[in-house]
């Protein structure tokens, strides 16, 4: 896509200087895990995960700036999909316990807005159910 980069986050702080200094308010992380994808997309909801940790540095480097976090397992998963598959088909709830892991594991690393691409149903109360959980 035209205009469109990946940053590391190494490099995330020079853009998002540019961001402020241009008085965007806000941002939305997508990953690309730098370990191998799995059929689980474990990248997704680990705690040092690339979104996790790019969550963590913005917060820390400008607290005033909206983050926003995409919640899905497409970038994660070694398939491609969504979601976990079995016998050819996305398991909706077997995703969703994981997919809310990732919103939970994002929310905890300071995201402020949760924005479930996902599009699973049940989604947004799984969600809560393990922000409850987790007390976030
Ligand atoms: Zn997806």
């Amino acid at each position: 896509m035209p205009n469109v980069y990946q940053y590391s986050l190494d490099r995330l702080n020079e853009e998002l200087d540019e961001v402020t200094s241009l008085g965007i308010p806000s941002v939305i992380f997508f990953g690309i895990p730098k370990k191998k994808k799995d059929a689980v997309g474990s990248g997704a909801y680990d705690e040092h995960g690339i979104v996790q940790e790019a969550i963590r540095q913005t917060k820390a480097n400008y607290p005033d700036l909206i983050v926003i976090a995409d919640t899905c397992m497409c970038e994660y998963t070694d398939h491609g999909h969504c979601g976990v598959i079995h016998d050819g088909d996305v398991d909706n709830d077997e995703s969703l316990t994981l997919l809310a892991q990732t919103a939970v594991s994002q929310a905890e690393a300071g995201a402020d807005i949760i924005a479930p691409s996902n599009m699973m149903d049940g989604f947004v109360a799984a969600s809560a159910r393990g922000a409850r959980r987790s007390r976030v």
